[in-house]
């Protein structure tokens, strides 16, 4: 039994709390969603399979303490929580990426996850599991993809139901979609709400061309 790997890479993270910090991705292969606006619509297929033991050895090799496990969609690979469970006690902070449709419970507490919930524009709010907002442990962390002010103003809503402490107990980043919305947009609409939220921009597409991930 392994896991079906899309690429393992060294980077800098690009998005998060942890952004700025070295990072090693492990991108599984396969995803259910197929969101507008997907920038890694090339792991829906492909890739190795690979056993955990092979996995956490290319991991080693590239000598960092951080290591992200994303997609494509993690929590469809039925090993996935193994291997997560396995960086841990191997004494890695672990970070999860997920979409947001799956249970994220089926992962170690020790793992971080950042949680995504889908706006309208990507076409796919349906497949929001939102009981994952109850599901959240204090040091996890969430995401939006905001396309246009109708996603602003879903999320908002979304927030707005939580309790005030929500955005002080998890990180809650706002992410314009690359290309389509300018970030000084979202940033003035931030503002002018007085959301406690994080605007956050990828990192690594400002670093590098968008079709290069690192070393
Ligand atoms: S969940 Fe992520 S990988 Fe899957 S389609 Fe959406 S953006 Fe692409």
């Amino acid at each position: 039994m392994g896991l079906k790997v899309n690429e393992i890479f060294h980077s800098i993270q690009g998005e998060s709390s942890y952004a700025g910090r070295r990072c090693v991705f492990i991108r599984l292969t396969g995803c259910n969603l197929r969101c507008s606006y997907c920038d890694t619509k090339y792991a829906y297929k492909g890739g190795k399979e690979l056993a955990i033991e092979e996995i956490v050895g290319q991991v080693a090799s590239h000598q960092c303490p951080l290591v992200e496990v994303t997609g494509g969609e993690p929590l469809i690979q039925e090993e996935t929580p193994h291997l997560i469970h396995r960086l841990l006690d191997d004494g890695y902070e672990v970070l999860m990426e997920t979409n947001g449709s799956q249970d994220i419970s089926q992962a170690d507490d020790r793992c971080v996850k950042i949680v995504d919930i889908k706006c309208p524009s990507s076409g796919e709010f349906e497949q929001n599991d939102m009981e994952n907002l109850d599901r959240l442990i204090d040091h996890d962390e969430v995401k939006f993809v905001i396309g246009d002010r109708n996603d602003f103003s879903v999320a908002k809503e979304i927030l707005d139901a939580r309790t005030p402490d929500f955005c002080k107990k998890h990180p809650v980043h706002f992410s314009p979609v690359f290309g389509q919305i300018e970030p000084k947009i979202l940033a003035d609409w931030i503002l002018k709400d007085r959301l406690n939220v994080r605007l956050q921009l990828q990192l690594h597409k400002v670093v590098w061309p968008s079709d290069q991930r690192g070393v």
